[in-house]
């Protein structure tokens, strides 16, 4: 799926380092933009109280054609202390570059990209709500329709596995098997998209209904929608795009 036979190595020499820019521009210049958005989306996290300290971390699959992976937010690094230059580029086969390195969870953020075309960005946070269902290993089930914004019928919660560990890449990956966010038993969220702006505003809405499903629990376990009227809303969402509010 990913273009591979490109030399190892090669994006090292000069990609991120800027003697590229100029020529053809776009690929180069538009990574040094998405440094700076993967910067904006981590500290955007944090302000919209889907994530506290430095515990979440934020990728884009990088636009350039000379570099076959992704760039990533810099382990034990506050947000409010990265700057464009702290992010790191992870090629798709593991090797990060640059002065930094990557988040711990890198594996996870690699795995996804390997494997989900549909994908160039990853939002993983310790969310609040959505984490309290995690730690008793409970997904969202479809008590509310906007469950599907997150492409299924549900959004699983993967199995536990220790942080940056194969394992738990493997569990993140079954669990978002034709969707776009999980949850992460004992540990957070992870919410997947085509632009940095999408995954933190699917985020944002998994936190939210991880939120009013913690409230409906407090009556009692919620009815569910049927399968057949999920399947309503997603024929919807599909024919439609994506709700306004994880597009804007
Ligand atoms: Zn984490």
């Amino acid at each position: 799926m990913s273009p591979k036979g490109r030399p190892e190595g090669e994006h090292r020499s000069a990609k991120h380092e800027g003697s590229h820019v100029g020529v053809g521009g776009p690929p180069e210049t538009s990574d040094e933009a998405l440094r700076a958005s993967v910067v904006a989306t981590a500290l955007a996290m944090n302000a919209h109280g889907i994530n506290r300290g430095k515990s979440g971390n934020v990728s884009a699959r990088s636009r350039s054609e000379r570099f076959d992976g992704f760039l990533v937010t810099p382990t034990g690094l506050a947000y409010e202390k990265t700057t464009p230059a702290d992010i790191v580029p992870v090629t798709l086969e593991g090797q990060p570059s640059g002065s930094r390195l990557p988040s711990s969870e890198w594996r996870f953020h690699r795995d996804i990209y390997r494997s989900r075309a549909d994908v160039n960005a990853v939002v993983h946070t310790h969310a609040p709500f959505a984490t309290t269902l995690a730690c008793h290993s409970r997904g969202i089930p479809a008590f509310h329709y906007m469950v599907a914004v997150a492409g299924g019928r549900d959004i699983r919660c993967a199995p536990y596995a220790t942080f940056g560990t194969q394992a738990l890449s493997d569990h993140v990956l079954a669990a978002l098997d034709g969707r776009r966010a999980c949850l992460l038993a004992h540990h957070g969220m992870i919410a997947v998209g085509g632009s940095l702006t999408q995954a933190l505003a699917l985020a944002v809405e998994v936190e939210t209904l991880a939120e009013i499903y913690w409230r409906a629990l407090a009556i009692g376990e919620p009815p569910v929608l049927t399968d057949a009227e999920m399947d309503i809303v997603l024929e919807k969402f599909a024919t439609y795009g994506q709700p306004r509010r994880v597009e804007e």
